[in-house]
């Protein structure tokens, strides 16, 4: 796997396929510095090496047309406040103007193209615009992991115009490595928790996952199809019906292959799905109609707690209650303590995946665990067991 350390940028210009698709508040000023602070490291070496940096990326989706809301000149300051080096920035990604600001770039210097998808090429993967974006630069550096199950253009289709001179950047690899470590090399035992809304949207992942861990929490909504499968009342609690078989062909499998899962024992019950409703805690196969469970309960909490104390390598993707709401946001609070301590003791954590970042952040566990995803549908999918595009570019 080549990296951005096998290079040396020396009097290089280095074409970098970012992720700077950054929310922006109303007066165009970048609101989330995340992602940008993310690729920091990759830009920061090809500079300190000597060479000069052309950022490529995204911002929104304006579906092949200008949408001057979504010029990535809006972002400039930031970049450049956050690098220390004033990014210069050119209105085309491609073509005679954009290859004239490329060759002026002198070393020590960046430069940031006009949003990649501002042209329908660039989502279509169409191979001349890849050659057009394949003029500006020495060497390509992919550092977008949040795109990497893309096959665009940027992303994906340029890097056959690098055959030698393509790798991943900092953050990609970072990425990978982490992927690595929780499906290939992670330190037994190795634990999943998947919670979220729906059992049909983590189905790909349970089957991939089983092969790979020793220990399966299922929590959130997942669970009350889990349980009336298995003859449990659930009240009106979500439950995805014509999924209930699956569950308990999940369960024959998991026992097949020596998963042990761990599923919630009680819950936090409310007679509405409101911050304000009438709770109770009941057992997760008693919850009367007219209730819903929105939250683990604390018997459950121990038991997740003690499975996350002993367990070496952990993955968690989705929350196990409905975070959103104070009254339901317990259990994933809980759940992020016991990842923290269980981190401290030299675990290794990874979070990733839709919902379960932003219950991180909202949280504050981001610096507690050993790697938050930057990716959503990137990590589903690599979780997923896809082999990304982007990645597999680079590799090729
Ligand atoms: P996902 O995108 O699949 O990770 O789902 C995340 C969503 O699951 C969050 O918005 C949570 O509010 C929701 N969720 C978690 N637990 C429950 C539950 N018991 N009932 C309904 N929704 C839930």
């Amino acid at each position: 796997m080549k990296v951005i350390n096998d290079f040396n940028f020396e009097n290089k210009k280095a074409l970098i396929r970012v992720d700077f698709n950054v929310p922006l508040d109303e007066n165009f000023n970048v609101s989330d510095a995340t992602r940008i602070e993310a690729a920091k490291p990759s830009i920061i070496k090809v500079l300190e090496d000597g060479g000069s940096a052309v950022l490529m990326s995204h911002l929104g989706r304006p579906k092949g047309t200008r949408n001057p809301d979504l010029s990535l000149k809006h972002i400039c300051e930031k970049v450049s406040e956050i690098i220390g080096v004033t990014v210069k920035f050119v209105e085309d990604s491609v073509g005679e103007v954009a290859e004239k600001a490329v060759a002026d770039l002198k070393s020590g210097e960046i430069l940031l193209l006009e949003n990649l998808r501002f042209y329908s090429e660039e989502t279509s993967g169409d191979l001349a615009f890849a050659e057009q974006l394949s003029k500006l630069g020495d060497i390509y550096i992919n550092d977008a992991f949040g795109t990497a199950h893309r096959a665009h253009a940027s992303t994906t289709v340029v890097a056959q115009f690098f055959p030698e001179n393509k790798c991943f950047g900092t953050l990609l690899a970072k990425e990978i490595e982490s992927i690595e470590k929780v499906m290939q090399t992670g330190e037994k035992p190795v634990l999943a928790i998947l919670g979220g809304a729906k059992v049909s949207s983590k189905i790909t992942i349970i089957e991939n996952i089983l092969d790979k861990v020793d220990h399966l929490i299922v929590g959130g909504g997942m669970t009350y199809t889990f349980v009336k499968a298995q003859g449990g009342k659930v009240g009106d609690s979500i439950c995805e019906d014509d999924k209930m078989e699956l569950a308990l062909e999940i369960l024959k499998q998991a026992k097949e292959k020596g998963v042990e899962v761990h599923i919630p024992v009680d819950v936090l019950a409310a007679d509405d799905f409101s911050n304000n409703a009438n709770t109770q805690v009941v057992d997760v196969d008693k919850i009367p109609d007219g209730w819903q469970g929105l939250d683990a309960g604390p018997k459950t909490l121990e038991i997740f707690k003690e499975v996350i104390l002993k367990s070496k390598t952990i993955l968690w993707n989705g929350p196990i209650g409905v975070f959103e709401m104070e009254s339901f946001a317990k259990g994933t609070i809980a759940l992020g303590n016991y990842i923290d301590a269980s981190t401290q003791e030299g675990a290794f954590s990874l979070v990733g995946g839709g919902d379960s970042v932003a219950a991180v952040k909202q949280f504050g566990f981001q610096d507690k665990v050993s790697y938050v995803s930057t990716g959503g549908g990137a990590m589903l999918e690599s979780l997923e067991g896809k082999t990304l595009p982007g990645i597999a570019a680079i590799l090729a």
